[in-house]
């Protein structure tokens, strides 16, 4: 069986074309600027076919997909004969709210859900609808699954979800914390649990998902019970740009002393903030160690806050579970730094945590960097997010 994976946002669409036998990736790319003018890089992974790197016309997202199944099944790059390969898609959808507890296979009904969540994540959801309705129009009847963000985490008791607000602010409205990187974080948490050897149902286990965008997730039994984002991807951990929690009184000052509107405040919080706002120099990780390493106090302080938080917070988890059993780091900063990584342990040391140096310097595989004789184990691994969506698809689909 094969499965396209789609990740389609408001002008970007993401693919992965994976052979289910073997979870081989046969083909990946990425089409950018839909809607302004529209490029595509395609890489064939299997069959020793060229890449595709150019500037092509995509209007919308339906030009987009047709040019995406074009490549995949072209003489010169493709690694099928023709569409019918193709068995099933599946689509990342941001959020799913309280009515997607897991994946589904797409219908009529499943699409009118999809809208009702849309207020939800107005930016990400239409994105993802667009998606899907482009894929019915170039592909007709193949089956197609909804992977959302915000699924693993619907297994949060009340005590973890809810807002202490006016109850019906949850009941009429829906405000209450979803999570997001669900599907991130269910991929790492049971394969930690495969590299320990051990059930998960008897494991408790502390995701750290840390990208560009931050969260952790605390997983009890193999369910989440806990996560660090909320309504929105704004809360929880400093980011790259978002700036995490915050006390709200600091919005409406704010936005008295400046003037500034809602949509202005959001903008500095969503896209000023996080590490980038308070170093002054970048959001990207590489660029902080740098700077603090040539003498930036900023940038260090920055790094700092992010390793002071990361800790902090899967402090309160531990407590939450009443124990940990292992904690994983993953995502671009997760996977890449071993200095963010070694910064953060040096927290741990309550849980009688070990750094194994040589193991911290590994990259790019499922790697344990605990010592032996570390009574929590801490990983390093790579997540992936799209195999977790075809794996969803086939077994929804078979
Ligand atoms: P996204 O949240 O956009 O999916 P990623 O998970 O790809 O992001 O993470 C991107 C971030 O990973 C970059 O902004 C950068 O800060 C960080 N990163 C990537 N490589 C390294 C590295 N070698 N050292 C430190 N940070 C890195």
């Amino acid at each position: 069986m094969k499965i396209l994976v789609i990740n389609a946002g408001s002008s970007s669409l993401k693919y992965q074309l994976i052979d289910m036998e073997t979870e081989q990736l046969m083909a990946k790319g990425l089409c950018e600027r839909i809607g302004i003018d529209g490029h595509l890089k395609h890489s064939p992974l299997v069959g020793g076919k060229p890449v595709f790197d150019e500037d092509i016309s995509l209007p919308t997202h339906s030009e987009a997909i047709a040019a995406v199944i074009e490549k995949l099944t072209s003489a010169e790059y493709g690694v099928v004969a023709s569409m019918k390969e193709i068995d099933a898609v599946g689509h990342r959808v941001v959020h799913g709210g309280e009515k997607f507890a897991s994946s589904v296979l797409i219908n009529d009904e499943v699409m009118a859900a999809l809208e009702e969540c849309t207020p939800f994540a107005p930016l990400h959801n239409p994105a993802n609808i667009t998606g899907i309705n482009a894929c019915k129009a170039v592909m007709g009847d193949v089956p197609m699954v909804a992977v959302f963000d915000t699924a693993f985490h619907q297994t949060m008791p009340g005590k973890a979800f809810m807002y202490a607000i006016p109850y019906e602010y949850y009941k009429n409205d829906g405000i209450r914390r979803y999570g997001f990187h669900g599907t991130s974080h269910r991929y790492v948490s049971s394969r930690c649990a495969e590299l320990m050897g051990k059930p998960i149902e008897e494991l408790k286990i502390i995701s750290c998902h840390m990208g560009n965008g931050s969260s952790i997730a605390a997983i009890n039994g193999g369910k989440c019970v806990d996560t660090s984002m909320g309504f929105t991807p704004l809360v929880g951990l400093p980011m790259g740009t978002r700036c995490g929690d915050l006390d709200n009184g600091v919005v409406q000052f704010l936005m008295n002393k400046y003037g500034y509107s809602i949509d202005e405040m959001l903008n500095i919080l969503n896209k000023k903030s996080g590490v980038l706002g308070v170093s002054g120099v970048s959001s990207d990780f590489r660029d902080l160690d740098k700077a603090a390493d040539e003498g930036n106090e900023r940038a260090a302080l920055a790094l700092d806050m992010f390793h002071y938080w990361v800790a902090k917070v899967a402090g309160s988890y531990v407590a939450a579970m009443n124990g940990v059993d292992a904690i994983v780091f993953t995502a671009g900063v997760g996977e890449n730094s071993k200095s963010t990584r070694a910064a953060i342990c040096e927290y741990f040391g309550y849980l009688g945590v070990k750094v194994d140096e040589a193991a911290n310097s590994k990259r790019g595989e499922d790697v344990m960097i605990s010592t032996p004789d570390s009574p929590v184990k801490v990983f390093v691994i790579p997540t992936n997010e799209e195999l977790v969506i075809a794996r969803d698809t086939r077994d929804i689909v078979g």
